[in-house]
């Protein structure tokens, strides 16, 4: 049997990044830089008043008070998105809204609370220091600033920032694209009528939501039956622009399974397309197969809903998020102590499900370690990880657990 560690360093290796592409603002949430961003244009791009009201000269206005207004001549009306370049005349205002570009020889803007909020004139009540709620050109940016950097994951503040400085698209990392696929002749799309012998299908919605949750993208999702031709069609139709091929079901040691039938028993895809199954020393997902088909990498897991998830944890999820370069490949390790005693399988290392109380600092597994209990790991927050060697965990031990929140 392959060791859990073994058969992570194997899925990692065939994980690969993408290259660095330039990404659509829109799709780039999420994902991490792959080049510094510098600024072309200055933030603001020109002086503009940071209030409503009105352009002057600051020692126009020097003795305005309310019992002593300054009456000015209204010159001007600048909405905000206004593009002829104006003059402000001495002895005279131009009405002027938040963002507009700020006339020439303008000094100042009072705010209009504190004017008449004239049309044609415009009794000033305050004076104002020259710069007064003025945004000044390049005051956030100047051009030619590195603004961000290689390795920064993109928030939808940097978004902002990168559109307001007129970039259309930036250097990233690509998702992975990744096709879920679903095994068994058994298996009905939830929300049909179920036949006696049926079950409702649930390991393509839970998989491609770990998928997108590690930071990929689904290309697709799809159920095919135990039939080699149908699953062969599939495969041949999407992995062509796929990166990762997760297929759940039809790998272990019965009859009718189709992964396995589909790449032959005994798989080597050292020569080339194929898969290589492997016994991993786990519980649950002990059964694991990995390869290659046409230019995509392909992983098959077991098809009980937990000892898939769990898997998908184990193996596939660092592997994607390091392929992506996101932070945090691995889910965060806590020690806690174990408020119960438990039994684990000799020669496996065991994933059970858990509940963490992180106040108290303990752990308590969560269900049975059966592997088709999916009610459990649904409320779980946790995995405890017992190794390989450990066969009784007494009470007030201190353990290992995967956080999963
Ligand atoms: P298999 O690995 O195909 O032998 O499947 C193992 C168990 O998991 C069987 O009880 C299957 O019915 C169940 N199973 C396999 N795939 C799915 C799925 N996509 N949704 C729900 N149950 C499944
Ligand atoms: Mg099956």
């Amino acid at each position: 049997m392959r060791s859990v560690a073994e058969h992570r360093s194997v899925v990692a290796g065939l994980i690969r990044p993408r290259p660095p592409v330039p990404v659509a603002l829109a799709e780039a949430l999420g994902l991490v830089l792959a080049g510094d961003v510098v600024a072309q244009w200055a933030l603001p791009v020109f002086d503009n008043s940071a209030m409503d009201g009105y352009a002057v000269r600051a020692e126009d206005v020097a003795d305005a008070s309310p019992e002593h207004p300054v009456v000015l001549p209204v010159a001007e009306d600048i909405p905000a998105g206004r593009t002829d370049g104006l003059t402000l005349a001495p002895g005279t205002a131009h009405r002027i809204m938040t963002g507009a570009p700020l006339p020439a020889g303008a000094t100042a803007v009072v705010p209009v609370e504190d004017t008449d909020g004239g049309v044609d004139t415009v009794a000033i009540r305050g004076s104002r220091p020259a710069g007064a709620h003025i945004r000044r050109a390049g005051e956030d940016v100047a051009p030619g600033t590195t603004v961000l950097r290689t390795g920064h994951v993109v928030t939808p503040a940097m978004l902002g920032l990168l559109s307001a400085l007129g970039l259309a698209a930036l250097p990233a990392i690509p998702r992975q694209r990744v096709l879920v696929v679903s095994t068994g002749s058994e298996l009905v799309e939830p929300g049909t009528p179920l036949k006696p012998g049926q079950i409702y299908e649930s390991n393509s919605i839970m998989l491609a939501a770990a998928v997108r949750e590690a930071g990929a993208e689904v290309i697709a999702v799809a159920t095919v039956e135990d039939d080699v031709a149908q699953f062969g069609s599939l495969l041949e139709r999407h992995a062509g622009d796929t990166d990762l091929i997760i297929t759940s079901g039809g790998v272990s040691a019965g009859a009718y399974e189709v992964v396995k039938d589909a790449f032959g028993r005994d798989g080597d895809f050292s020569s080339g397309d194929g898969v290589e199954f492997v016994k991993v020393a786990m519980q649950p997902g002990m059964p694991q197969g990995i390869g290659r088909v046409a230019g995509a990498t392909i992983i098959t897991l077991p098809g009980n809903p937990v000892s898939a998830l769990v898997s998908f944890e184990v193996f596939i999820r660092p592997a994607l998020r390091r392929a992506m370069g996101l932070p945090d490949p691995e889910r965060p390790l806590r020690t806690a102590v174990l408020a119960e005693s438990l039994t684990s399988p000799r020669g496996r290392r065991q994933f059970r499900r858990a509940f963490l109380d992180q106040a108290t600092g303990t752990v308590v597994s969560h269900g049975p370690p059966a592997s088709h209990h999916l009610r459990w790991l649904a409320s779980a927050n946790g995995l405890l990880d017992i190794p390989e060697d450990v066969v009784e965990v007494s009470a007030g031990t201190e353990v290992q657990v995967w956080d999963l929140t």
